[in-house]
């Protein structure tokens, strides 16, 4: 097979502000202050692009996030507790204004950390990180208890008033991936600090760029020292102290689904509360009557959107037979298109893979999936070069057992099948998977999509569109793709713990 991937040929050059900003080792951020590790290791962090040395970071682990815990405790019971909730709520707003005022530093910082283009790191991770500030800081004076009328069988003839409050959870330990560095950083902070929780946030070691210049933005807005702390690090030292540190009394995590059963395990210890945002497989089925060239497009950006890097990918398409050519050989037509290169690049449409781990993995299932006879219609490889780069890929003539069609793969590749018939088999094939967090459905008929949609076992169903993400909707997993959610209204309830208080007056 011939593989010609479109190459962006300009260079990328990575703003003189953002060089001068790496140009010393970045500390972590503990109690207010910019500080190196207890034990001053550091860390290197590298341009996808390049494979090149772009930073050095303070290496958190045990000690480091011990510090941060206590200062998380400490705000926690100080400065955060006695803030009202409308200061509380400006202070949140003011974040996300400073992140639209310095977008295009972090869609830099973004490009060059995580490999994403930068046009997509502005227009999709810093706009949707600056809303989900804006968004959560009108609900931290609106987190609402109730008056409950109790019957108090008990006490026959006795007056009660009972109501609920809803407080803190208190100290969140939130340990967050490297495919939106930033916007998993946002998505995390913004609800905890709504709440009136205090964070430990522990950054991916790939990518801990942009949250550490968040972090610099947060303490600007205002945020009183030590509600925020950031401790770069390893998952197995730093991230697994954080998730069984007893002063910790909720870990978020967003991940692999590997990890989340060892935060469980870590957490578990001292019963604390745990949300997690884990893989996915997601169906995109394409019924026989949907406008095919819309399915084109949204199958194409559906799996190949943050170079397939994202745990809600669409990445089993089913298409009903008649369309199976058409729209099978439509995503390969764009998939062809797609112009690879360094995310800093201005004509760039795709990006590198985030690091070498990532690549060997995504590499490793093209060949398993060779192995097992399945077809690359394009793409198929990695890149040679610099640089973790791999070529965009629809594979064909898959089987439900193979691997490529049972794992997370985690990157842009997608596997494509034909389906008969709109039936319980189709139905049965989508949700034939550990996972449930996403899924697709098009069709020119609305009652059938819907039809369809319902019996998707999974959080989120797009009907003729694709990664829509709104900071007022709820996203999360059925199955082993998590717990809880992330967003809306509905993920103020993993921050907040529910008192019942009852007062006798008669
Ligand atoms: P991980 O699940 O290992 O990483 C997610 C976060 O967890 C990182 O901050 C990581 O730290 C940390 N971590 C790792 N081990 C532990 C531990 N024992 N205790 C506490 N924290 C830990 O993802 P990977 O980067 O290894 O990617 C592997 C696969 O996971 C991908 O191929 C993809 O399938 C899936 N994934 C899913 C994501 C999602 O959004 N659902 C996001 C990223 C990956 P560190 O960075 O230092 O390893």
């Amino acid at each position: 097979m011939t593989i010609r991937p479109n190459i962006s040929t300009t260079k990328a050059v990575t703003p003189p502000a953002i060089r001068e900003w790496l140009s010393t080792v970045r500390p972590m951020l503990i109690d207010g202050k910019w500080v190196a590790a207890q034990s001053g290791k550091t860390f290197e962090v590298f341009d996808p692009a390049t494979g090149d040395t772009i930073a050095h970071v303070a290496e958190g682990d045990k000690a480091d996030v011990d510090l941060a815990v206590k200062a998380a405790r400490r705000a926690f019971e100080g400065p955060w507790s006695r803030m009202t909730p409308s200061e509380r709520g400006r202070i949140i707003h003011r974040i996300g204004d400073l992140i639209l005022h310095n977008a295009d530093e972090l869609a830099a910082i973004e490009a060059l950390d995580n490999g994403k283009p930068k046009a997509v790191a502005k227009a999709a991770d810093v706009t949707l990180s600056a809303d989900m500030f804006h968004y959560m800081s009108g609900w931290a004076s609106k987190i609402e208890g109730k008056t409950i009328p109790i019957s108090a069988l008990t006490a026959p003839g006795a007056e009660f008033v009972s109501m609920t409050r809803m407080e803190p959870i208190g100290v969140v330990g939130q340990i967050i991936p490297w495919n939106f560095p930033l916007l998993m950083a946002a998505w995390k902070l913004a609800p905890a600090l709504t709440t009136g929780c205090t964070v430990v946030l522990k950054v991916a070691e790939e990518t801990p760029l942009s949250a550490l210049r968040l972090g610099e933005l947060i303490l600007e807005a205002g945020v009183p020292a030590g509600v925020v702390n950031i401790v770069p690090g390893f998952g197995a030292t730093a991230g697994a102290a954080l998730a069984e540190h007893p002063g910790v009394d909720k870990v978020a995590f967003t991940g692999s689904t590997e990890v989340g059963r060892l935060i469980v395990q870590a957490a578990s210890r001292d019963l604390k509360k745990v949300s997690l945002e884990l893989g996915g497989k997601s169906p995109n089925i394409v019924l026989g009557d949907a406008d095919p060239e819309l399915a084109i497009a949204g199958a194409t950006s559906a799996i190949f959107f943050n170079q397939g890097q994202c745990c809600n990918a669409g990445s089993r398409l089913f298409v009903q037979r008649n369309l199976f050519d058409k729209v099978v050989d439509g995503v390969a037509a764009r998939a062809d298109k797609i112009r690879l290169g360094p995310g800093l690049n201005e004509d760039t449409e795709m990006g590198p893979l985030v690091s070498r781990v990532q690549y060997d993995r995504v590499t490793g299932y093209l060949a398993s999936g060779r192995q097992e006879g399945a077809r690359a219609i394009c793409g198929g490889e990695g890149l040679a070069g610099s640089g973790y780069f791999v070529a965009p890929t629809v594979l064909v003539e898959t089987k439900p057992e193979m691997k490529v069609v049972r794992e997370e793969i985690f990157g842009p590749v997608l596997v494509a099948s034909p389906f008969n018939e709109v039936d319980d088999a189709l139905i049965a094939e989508a949700n034939n998977t550990i996972y449930g967090l996403a899924a697709g459905v098009w069709s020119g008929d609305m009652a059938r999509a819907l039809r369809v949609a319902n019996r998707l076992r999974a959080g989120t169903v797009w009907i003729n569109c694709y990664h829509v993400f709104d900071a007022a909707l709820p996203f999360g997993g059925y199955k082993q793709s998590g717990w809880g959610r992330e967003m809306g209204q509905a993920v103020l309830s993993n921050y907040l713990e529910t008192k019942a208080i009852t007062s006798r007056i008669g």
